[in-house]
């Protein structure tokens, strides 16, 4: 039904389209009829060339906002009641009708409410032709002058279309046209349009599409069909009208044509020749539509009618003189025009019973094509494959190649402005939109025949300067039919008399005979001298035409060689050139070996250099690891040695003090024994031995002292206290500042940091500041203090009287660390006062040192602390 071309392949087995085909969409218009006078109240309003807007009519529920709602829509383009049939003509149809002839296929419906203006549209009224008679007539002035004879295309049953011989073509035309004189008694040619709608096909303007393929004859076949509660309806089956006693009509069946084209079988197809004949048979289809509706108590609205319009084109053969017969050469393109049912739900009509049944079923095929153009919609969005139910009606399964891209499809959706319609109107918009996104493959361009273009034209001159030539020379003009121009020669000749003699006296008809005879001679003789005349001329023509034959033919003949020397040359060059080439192209063979080896070693070398390279970083982080490895463990054996050389220092000073108390302890024993064998017991010193102090700071605890067994001091070179005594400080350099609350505090003293005999010579008094890690973490301060002698030998000599030792403790059970000095008890050792504020001392050493050398490694062992400095 749709497309027939020569290189057309069976669609079914075909390959998929390939998806990078171009599509277009659904192109899909609105048009917005006058309001009627009838109704008041407007409620659609054409914003601009393509948005419309729809308002809910007065006393309709406002929104929550207490506004009317408010819905725009947009289209392609939006048609207002200002604009004409013309207008929506131009810009609508006429590309389809342009695609038409040049062998696409187009469908164009009409969708919308009853009385929306669909009809309207389609068809027009008096004085405006809708879109239908407009297509007729662009698609007659188009190809008028490139019309196939009548019957020259033939339909065949199965939605194709043959070639018929000119002879056949007119014999067939011959016996039609006899058949119909009989039926109608009116010769074909001269029935009427009905006067009624004679205006509708009065288009004015004579549009035409352009670029018509001249070297084509054309025919066109129109058919009409209604579809009703799913049934098909020839509208152009002659046996169907009878308005006396009207049988109901067959009803059609859809068939699938070798191309897979649906086809509605045994459809009338009328090969029509003009506008009028065209727009005439849709008349009789109308008229038949009408009667049925009427006869069979039928609502037209709820049916639909489907106008196509099938125009078949051959090219014309070489000599461009007649059709080429050749069935495959024919391209067959089809318009399909629908005015659709109204589109409103069934309870508007208030139809009942079976019509309601019927609507229903249109209804449903209306459905069908929403749910299918829905399905198409959301599979080309979604990239789906969902199936879509083309086969659920009839409307949709007769379009379905449109769909699927066998040609462009058009929607007009008509809408009414008035109040009632507004909420059916929104369904159409929705409608409407949906549609739009619906993307159809562009149909492919039509193969172009191998024949030369230009044959029509080329033989029409031909035939035109023949009968010119003739004419000049007195031939006969316009077809040079030889039997004629006989017939037409023995005419002119004067009637031979009646040659019978039936009296011996008649001497009349003899002379008669002779005349005439005579007349007829000379006639004979006029005509022998014309057509001598006229050999001689046309000899001559024919030398004239020789001799320009042959100028033209040297002429010829010298561009010839000319061209031939030229060719020779570029041949030669071109030769040259291939040689060039060829050595070129050996040069880069080598150059690209060349090039490979190169890459080859570069290759190699860059692997080489890799692999170096890796194991370069390999050494490098190896190194790096030793690296922090050696560090690691240098760090942690310094701290280690650091550790236990403290660890030892401190050993060896206990050790060290342990060995200094024994011989203290001996000393005392021995001091005691001194003492005892003199008989009489010691005076006890003047420093209280027991005298319990007050604490300075309240939170100081004193642990009460035992009662010591003293040893005597010796008091022989000591200056009283009351002369002032003078102190050497002695604090090794890298003494640390204690922060005991009780700090020593020794005025009019000489400060040293290393063991100055000088000093010693000025000063009765010693003290030596000792620091060390005690025990239990903490900094510990001792106060060695001595008096100062001079010996025999001049030099001076420290007799060691006291330890005082100043630390910083928590005490136990409170979390607090409070800061206290304490001394350390030594056994044995005698409670004195000392000389510093706040310092309680425990202990009364003696001890005799000998200054100088033996003075030396004393301080060295005192020297050790130093290396806690901070
Ligand atoms: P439908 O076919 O949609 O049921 P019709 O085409 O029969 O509607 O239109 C109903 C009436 O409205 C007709 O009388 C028609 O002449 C008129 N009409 C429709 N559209 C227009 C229009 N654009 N301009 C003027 N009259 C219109
Ligand atoms: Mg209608």
């Amino acid at each position: 039904m749709m497309k027939q071309t020569r290189t057309k392949p069976p669609r079914r087995h075909a390959p998929k389209k390939p998806s990078n085909q171009q599509k277009d969409p659904v192109g899909v218009y609105c048009r917005v009829r006058p309001l009627s006078p009838s109704d008041q109240e407007c409620c659609i309003e054409v914003i601009n060339e393509t948005t419309v807007q729809l308002h809910q009519p007065d006393g309709c529920k406002v929104n929550r906002n207490g506004e009317y709602k408010e819905t725009q829509y947009s289209f392609k383009k939006v048609f207002g009641t200002l604009q004409t049939q013309k207008d929506l003509f131009d810009f609508v149809a006429k590309p389809l009708v342009e695609d038409l002839i040049r062998g696409k296929n187009g469908l164009l419906f009409t969708y919308g409410v009853t009385g929306s203006g669909k009809t309207y549209t389609m068809t027009g009224s008096p004085g405006q032709g809708g879109l239908l008679p407009r297509c007729l007539s662009m698609i007659f002035n188009s190809i008028s002058r490139f019309q196939a004879k009548k019957y020259t295309f033939k339909t065949d049953d199965k939605n194709g279309i043959e070639i018929q011989n000119e002879v056949d073509a007119l014999l067939e035309r011959q016996r039609r046209e006899a058949q119909t004189q009989v039926a109608t008694r009116t010769p074909m040619r001269q029935r009427m349009v009905e006067p009624e709608f004679a205006d509708m096909i009065n288009i004015e303007d004579n549009c035409n599409v352009e670029e018509v393929d001249e070297d084509s004859v054309y025919s066109v076949f129109v058919s009409y069909i209604e579809i009703y509660n799913n049934y098909m309806y020839d509208l152009l089956e002659e046996a169907a009208i009878d308005p006396i006693r009207p049988k109901p009509p067959q009803s059609k069946i859809l068939r699938e044509d070798q191309h897979h084209n649906m086809y509605v079988a045994g459809c009338t197809e009328v090969e029509v020749k003009t506008t009028e004949e065209a727009f005439d048979v849709f008349w009789k289809g109308q008229k038949r539509r009408r009667i049925a509706n009427t006869t069979l108590n039928r609502e037209s609205s709820r049916s639909h009618s489907v106008f196509m319009i099938k125009l078949a084109q051959a090219p014309l053969d070489a000599d461009g003189d007649n059709v080429l017969q050749e069935k495959e050469q024919v391209t067959v393109s089809q318009l399909s025009l629908v005015d659709l049912a109204g589109s409103e739900r069934t309870n508007r009509t208030k139809a009942e019973g079976n019509r309601l049944r019927e609507a229903g079923n249109i209804n449903q095929s209306l459905m069908t094509l929403r749910t299918c153009i829905e399905i198409l919609r959301e599979n080309q969005m979604c990239g789906t494959n969902k199936m879509v139910p083309y086969r659920d009606s009839k409307l949709t399964h007769m379009f379905k190649n449109y769909f699927d891209g066998e040609g462009k499809v058009r929607m007009i959706v008509c809408v009414n402005p008035k109040a009632d319609d507004h909420e059916e109107s929104l369904q159409v918009m929705r409608f409407a939109e949906m549609t739009q996104e619906v993307e159809i493959a562009r149909p492919v361009d039509k193969p172009i025949c191998g024949l030369t273009p230009g044959r029509r034209y080329r033989n029409q001159a031909f035939k035109d300067e023949l009968s010119r030539r003739l004419e000049d020379r007195g031939g006969p003009v316009n077809g040079v039919d030889e039997q004629a121009v006989i017939e037409m020669l023995i005419q002119s000749f004067p009637p031979i008399p009646s040659c019978e003699l039936l009296d011996v006296n008649d001497d009349m008809t003899l002379p008669q005979i002779i005349e005439a005879l005579e007349k007829r001679r000379r006639i004979r003789q006029m005509m022998a001298e014309e057509f001598n005349k006229s050999v001689v001329s046309f000899r001559g023509m024919l030398h004239e035409l020789n001799g320009v034959v042959n100028a033209k033919d040297n002429l010829a003949q010298g561009r010839m060689s000319e061209k031939e020397r030229a060719i020779m040359s570029q041949k030669s060059e071109i030769e040259r050139l291939e040689k060039k080439v060829k050595t070129l192209e050996y040069k880069i063979d080598i150059l690209e070996k060349t090039t490979t080896i190169y890459e080859e070693e570069k290759r190699t070398l860059q692997n080489d250099l890799e692999s170096q390279s890796q194991k370069l970083h390999r050494q490098l982080s190896d190194k790096r690891r030793l690296e922090s490895r050696i560090n690691g463990m240098v760090a942690e054996n310094a701290v280690k040695w650091e550790k236990e050389c403290e660890r030892r220092v401190a050993a060896k000073q206990i050790e060290m003090q342990n060995k200094l108390w024994v011989k203290d302890e001996k000393l005392k024993q021995l001091k005691a024994i001194v003492t005892e064998s003199k008989g009489d017991r010691p005076e006890r010193p003047s420093r209280e031995r027991d005298r319990e102090r007050e604490p300075k700071v309240p939170t100081r605890s004193i642990s009460p002292s035992p009662a010591p067994t003293v040893p005597p001091v010796h008091t022989r070179h000591r200056r009283s206290r009351s002369a002032g005594e003078r102190w050497v400080d002695h604090k090794p350099s890298g003494s640390l500042e204690t922060d005991t609350v009780m700090q020593p505090h020794v005025p009019n003293a000489i400060k040293v940091s290393v063991a100055s005999e000088k000093a010693l010579a000025k000063c009765d008094k010693y003290m030596l500041t000792h620091q060390q890690l005690a025990s239990d973490g903490e900094m510990e301060t001792k106060l060695i203090k001595g008096d100062v002698f001079r010996t025999r030998g001049g030099g001076q000599s420290v007799q060691f009287t006291d330890i005082e030792t100043l630390r910083q403790e928590s005490p136990p059970g409170n979390g607090r660390k409070r800061r206290s000095s304490e001394t350390n008890r030594p056994p044995l050792a005698e409670s004195t006062e000392s000389e510093w504020t706040d310092v309680e001392t425990r202990c009364s050493v003696a001890m005799e040192m000998r200054a100088g050398s033996n003075l030396g490694p004393g301080y060295q062992h005192h020297a050790l602390p130093k290396r806690r400095k901070p």
